[in-house]
């Protein structure tokens, strides 16, 4: 298919939402657990299914239940909602998302969203910034693993479209992104301003912008921005980091 497709991840991507939502995910998980956690980078996956069967296996040394995951996202749910009747403008779309998709769009662009959140704080993340919620294609429903996840994601936007797309560009904000994109062989668009746009620099993005306020110039980057050139052997092991 002639159409690019661009793929978007949503926490400090589409929307600004990272402190809020590690915030409301840290406090769930040390209620739930009763202990004290702060970071949850040693995970293996950075996916919410991930993250939750790493630390039910680090401090219950077991997988969690089904019942134990569905009381995890319910409470996680209720966390981000009381923070957005709270303070609403924690839940910003990122400057610009809004009118980068229309743009995309009428440019003759397919776009889709996916996450390694679960679906139901993902669409209350989207809807509280007002994006398209029907772009969703993949989240943490379908699977723990990031990779699987945005594949997914393509294979699903590929049916919507009614085409097999060739050029994928993924617009992401965390060194993970820029693996999944060298394993799936995919373009990447980093965002993030100051230290956080300077490691996805090192990571290996070969663009990377602030936000998305410069249509005309995330146009450009999106149409030019290359696979993230890291070595394989590194793309294999820590795509699920
Ligand atoms: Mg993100």
């Amino acid at each position: 298919m002639n159409a690019p497709l661009a793929i978007f991840d949503i926490d400090g991507t589409l929307c600004d939402t990272l402190e809020v939502d590690d915030e409301c995910f840290c406090s769930v998980a040390s209620e739930l657990l009763q202990i004290s956690l702060a970071s949850w980078e040693e995970s293996p996956q950075v996916t919410d299914a991930g993250i939750v069967d790493w630390l039910w296996r680090r401090y219950r040394s077991r997988a969690p239940t089904q019942p134990e995951i569905e009381a995890f996202v319910a409470r996680y749910e209720a966390a981000l909602s009381r923070q957005l009747n709270q303070a609403p403008s924690r839940f910003a779309a990122t400057r610009g998302a809004a009118p980068l998709l229309d743009c995309l769009r009428r440019e003759g662009w397919h776009v889709g969203i996916a996450t390694g959140g679960w679906s139901r704080t993902a669409l209350l993340k989207l809807r509280a910034a007002d994006l398209p919620v029907e772009l969703l294609f993949a989240s943490s429903d379908d699977s723990p693993d990031r990779v699987t996840i945005f594949e997914l994601a393509k294979r699903r936007a590929d049916a919507t479209y009614h085409g097999i797309h060739e050029r994928v560009v993924l617009i992401g904000d965390g060194l993970w992104d820029i693996r999944v994109a060298a394993s799936l062989g995919w373009a990447l668009l980093g965002v993030g301003c100051g230290e956080r746009g300077a490691r996805l620099r090192q990571g290996g993005a070969t663009a990377v912008v602030d936000d998305f306020l410069d249509g005309n110039e995330v146009l450009r980057l999106l149409r030019g921005c290359a696979v993230p050139s890291i070595p394989l052997s590194a793309a294999a092991a820590s795509a699920r980091a």
